[in-house]
């Protein structure tokens, strides 16, 4: 049993002012939260504990392209993007996948992100063959979340076509492509062997309405009968054109006309979507993923945020592209959006819009992962994020004006210490493998960038 004790505490619903200890058993998850001053056995942390948010949508390889788009080519926009991140991967090997995801999962912790859900599609090689181990990709992605300690969903992707009218994959996708019965044992080897790894479990998605049809969804359903389900969409508008054109429905609408959509489900990006899409989604109970910082660099949309939260619908936020990666800055651009779009302040929020939206986004995180992460209390993960009390951000605030001013004010960074199911990762917002990683980052990063030339 570890104890650890913090000055000030917020569980994710309330906050402990006067002192509590921690109580962690060794299988990494929290036994009990003891208010009072600190036990003669306890570890003395001073600071501001936090339940670790989870990020709900990362494609840890994107790290590696993040700033290397920004350039015009004259008509740009997600398509043209797109291009850019195909060729970008064009080269890129399990090893390479392995020290960028390490990289991007480093950054994430010290932001304060404690867990990551990775929708991972890049499943082959260069030429479009299976490696010789199928999973060799997503098994990339899973070492590195257990040589950083971060918490992972572990998502492989399935890929079939190329547009809503089922066009073969192409050239750029082919690194995706599975039939389902291939995907499923891409699967089953990542289910294997997310089962040494006490942070870590799986889950399924089928890329996009674009990528998979609704007849292929429901046989995954069938062959996969619990856990998360993840997909992209609605993100752009000419997707719910297309889906009109094709089948007379929006995505969303579409999709839950045609499947069983409920909590197992996280929609990524339901970017476009109408008033009575959105109340077949909120009946429906999914999550929605959010990713405001993505969203913006690739010029997707606003979601209904304002709607659809005040209704009491579940969201939370993911990295995604790794444009940023920091909590802090999508719970600001999620609420920045609605204000220019609102022209009002504190939209989102009820009385404390950076706790409200954190506090949302840690149990729709939690939803969206199906781990038991989330908050802290018994039964959960001790997955913590401490802030410095002393930060100049967080001075003189308490409780609910801490997290709103961390959110809120200026841009360094108060995060201090980091756990893991119990296991200290950060420490003085150092990540403890952090030199070693980012100089084999920078080494893959030359590499992939002499053989671009
Ligand atoms: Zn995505």
């Amino acid at each position: 049993m570890k104890k650890i004790h913090f000055k000030q505490l917020f569980t994710g619903e309330n906050w402990l002012t006067s002192g509590a200890t921690i109580e962690i058993s060794s299988d990494g998850n929290i036994d009990a939260i003891v208010e009072g001053p600190t036990p003669h056995d306890a570890v003395q942390h001073s600071g501001i504990a936090l339940p670790g948010m989870p990020n709900l949508h990362s494609h840890a390889h994107q790290r590696a392209m993040a700033g290397l788009a920004e350039h015009s080519t004259g008509e740009d926009n997600f398509w043209t993007w797109r291009q850019v991140m195909y060729s970008q991967l064009r080269l890129m090997q399990p090893e390479h996948l392995h020290a960028i995801a390490a990289q991007a999962y480093v950054e994430m912790l010290k932001s304060g992100y404690t867990a990551v859900a990775e929708f991972q599609y890049l499943h082959h090689d260069q030429k479009g063959r299976h490696f010789a181990n199928k999973a060799e990709m997503s098994l990339s992605c899973m070492e590195a979340a257990r040589e950083t300690g971060i918490g992972l969903t572990c998502i492989p992707v399935l890929y079939t076509y190329s547009g809503f009218d089922k066009q073969g994959c192409n050239n750029g996708q082919r690194r995706f492509h599975n039939q389902l019965d291939e995907y499923l044992e891409i699967l089953r080897i990542v289910e294997s062997t997310s089962k040494g790894y006490a942070n870590c479990n799986t889950g399924i998605a089928p890329h996009s309405l674009r990528a998979v049809d609704v007849a292929l969804i429901n046989q995954l359903l069938d062959a996969v009968p619990s856990g998360p389900v993840h997909i992209h969409i609605a993100e752009q508008y000419s997707e719910v054109e297309d889906c009109l054109a094709i089948f007379g429905k929006r995505p969303v609408a579409w999709l839950l006309d045609n499947v069983d959509v409920d909590a197992r489900w996280c929609m990524v990006h339901a970017t476009h979507i109408d008033d009575k899409e959105l109340r077949c989604l909120l009946a429906s109970k999914a999550t929605v993923g959010l990713c405001p910082t993505t969203e913006a660099n690739l010029g997707d949309g606003f979601f209904p945020a304002q709607a659809f939260s005040s209704k009491g619908g579940r969201f939370g936020i993911g990295s995604d592209s790794q444009v940023s990666i920091s909590p802090v800055e999508e719970l600001r651009w999620l609420e920045y959006g609605q204000r220019l779009l609102k022209q009002q302040r504190v939209v989102l929020g009820d009385t404390h819009a950076g706790e409200s939206l954190f506090k949302n986004a840690l149990s729709g995180g939690a939803q969206a992962s199906g781990r038991n992460i989330g908050s802290l209390a018994p039964g959960r993960r001790a997955d913590i994020v401490v802030l410095d009390e002393n930060h100049p951000r967080l001075v003189c605030r308490s409780k609910s004006q801490l997290i709103d001013s961390w959110i809120f004010s200026g841009n360094e960074n108060p995060v201090y210490q980091v756990f893991v199911g119990g296991e200290q990762v950060v420490q003085n917002g150092q990540h403890k493998n952090e030199k070693a990683i980012s100089a084999r980052f920078a080494a893959t990063m030359s590499a992939l960038s002499k053989s671009h030339e």
